[in-house]
């Protein structure tokens, strides 16, 4: 399953999304704690899957957080022509 994980794209692809907060949650439920990063201060050809693994839950302790970004997709347009 975390095949299909969608956090392939890079910063630099999120950036031109117009992302700029990107929400990190930590891992465990009963936490719940989440910080936002900015998304420049990231290198263009790092992935959001690579940098979860670098937090550690500054609450708990948890290592390995989980990157939600909450951009939405791009629009293809809704014009039937
Ligand atoms: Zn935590």
């Amino acid at each position: 399953m975390d095949e299909s994980y969608p956090l392939k794209i890079t910063f630099r692809e999120m950036r031109e999304s117009g992302a700029r907060e990107i929400p990190i949650y930590c891992r465990d439920y009963r936490c719940g704690h989440h910080v936002e990063t900015n998304a420049d201060g990231w290198a263009d050809d790092v992935r959001l899957s690579d940098i979860g693994p670098r937090f550690v839950c500054e609450r708990c302790g948890q290592r390995s957080a989980e990157v939600r970004p909450n951009f939405e997709p791009a629009k293809m347009g809704d014009n039937p022509g």
